[in-house]
């Protein structure tokens, strides 16, 4: 986790021991401060440590989080330091630095055409959505959304290509597996939004589909239950159909509380955080009758705690749709 130490250093301090899925467990801290250039020994020792004492007979159990269940945490932090000062002599890839060249004002390097504002509601929308203004006079960041987090070669082509054209030198990745452009200057974002509009790809937030936080899925998954995307598509045109309905109540906030608080996983492993999302929805299946039904539990948090609690309510996938739509106005995000 990012920090500054007493000197207003930056760097970051280790955590370990804790992870999402069954019987999860918070991590706890083990070094207060290293810098930057310490990160990957630091994780490197974590990737031995577990490499040879992590369970090998059990895959469930194949988990740091139970190292440190089974050895206390003054035992699990003291053998974690152990691997990290044994790795003091190895040498590791130097942290890149950002180009020296970044700079917002870099110029456009190609000629705009004549009338760049469009005309349609989507670039208000997508303004609100997407940009946000910096402290610097005239700039703005600008928010790529990438449709469940996948970018293939020709999309990242398309996309480097297309950053490349406006004269950007650098962009960041967000936790959110979207793309942030730090800075760009705002004069120029009508021209952007037109160029992302002709990609295939829907990086302007035109509809929800895809953009809800949502697990691979048991159709690729070997250890999954459920087929994750399908449902969360389902969730989506949900909500695209509400806000064509209330096209008033489409505001920026509004759009990125719900992206933010719904995340989708196949199955208790939680490999999209369910379990500290502000509604996290963990697939399963249930015997109803003869018959079995697919559906999810949900994992409540509203209060951001580290892990949220399980609500065992089981919501057969077919309702789902009307239950999140009826979830988000309970909690008066809709
Ligand atoms: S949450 Fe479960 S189904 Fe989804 S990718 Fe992870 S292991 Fe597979």
């Amino acid at each position: 986790m990012e920090t500054r130490n007493a000197n207003g250093k930056f760097g970051f301090k280790v955590y370990g021991g804790g992870g999402f899925g069954r019987n999860p467990a918070l991590g706890f801290l083990l070094i207060p401060f290293i810098p930057p250039s310490r990160l990957a020994r630091a994780a490197r020792a974590m990737v031995e440590l577990f490499s040879e004492h992590g369970d090998r007979t059990n895959r469930a159990a194949a988990r740091v989080r139970y190292i440190a269940a089974r050895l206390g945490k003054a035992g699990f932090k003291k053998l974690y330091l152990d691997y990290y000062r044994k790795l003091e002599k190895r040498e590791f890839p130097p942290v890149p630095t950002f180009p020296s060249d970044w700079n917002a004002k870099t110029a456009v390097s190609f000629v705009l055409p004549e009338h760049t504002v469009p005309e349609d509601a989507g670039y208000k929308r997508w303004l609100r959505l997407a940009t946000r203004k910096t402290r610097f006079k005239g700039e703005s960041s600008v928010r790529l959304f990438i449709p469940k987090g996948i970018l293939n070669v020709a999309g990242f082509r398309r996309l480097a290509s297309l950053l490349e054209r406006f004269g950007i030198p650098a962009v960041r990745l967000t936790i959110e597996q979207n793309i942030l452009i730090p800075a760009f200057p705002e004069e120029t974002l009508p021209a952007l939004y037109e160029a992302l509009k002709d990609l295939p790809e829907d990086l302007v937030f035109s509809t929800f589909r895809g953009q809800l936080d949502t697990c691979i899925g048991a159709a690729v998954c070997r250890i999954g239950i459920l087929d994750t995307p399908r449902y969360a598509a389902e969730v989506s045109g949900a909500l695209d159909d509400y806000f064509r309905k209330h096209p008033a109540r489409f505001t920026a906030a509004r759009a990125n509380t719900i992206v933010e608080s719904l995340h989708f996983s196949g199955c208790p492993n939680s490999c999209t955080s369910h379990q500290a999302a502000r509604f996290g929805f963990q697939g399963f299946r249930k015997k109803i009758g003869e018959t079995l039904v697919d559906g999810f539990t949900v994992w409540h948090n509203p209060s951001e705690k580290p892990i949220g609690k399980e609500d065992p309510e089981f919501i057969p996938a077919a309702e789902l749709p009307a239950r999140v739509l009826s979830l988000l106005e309970e909690a008066k995000i809709l």
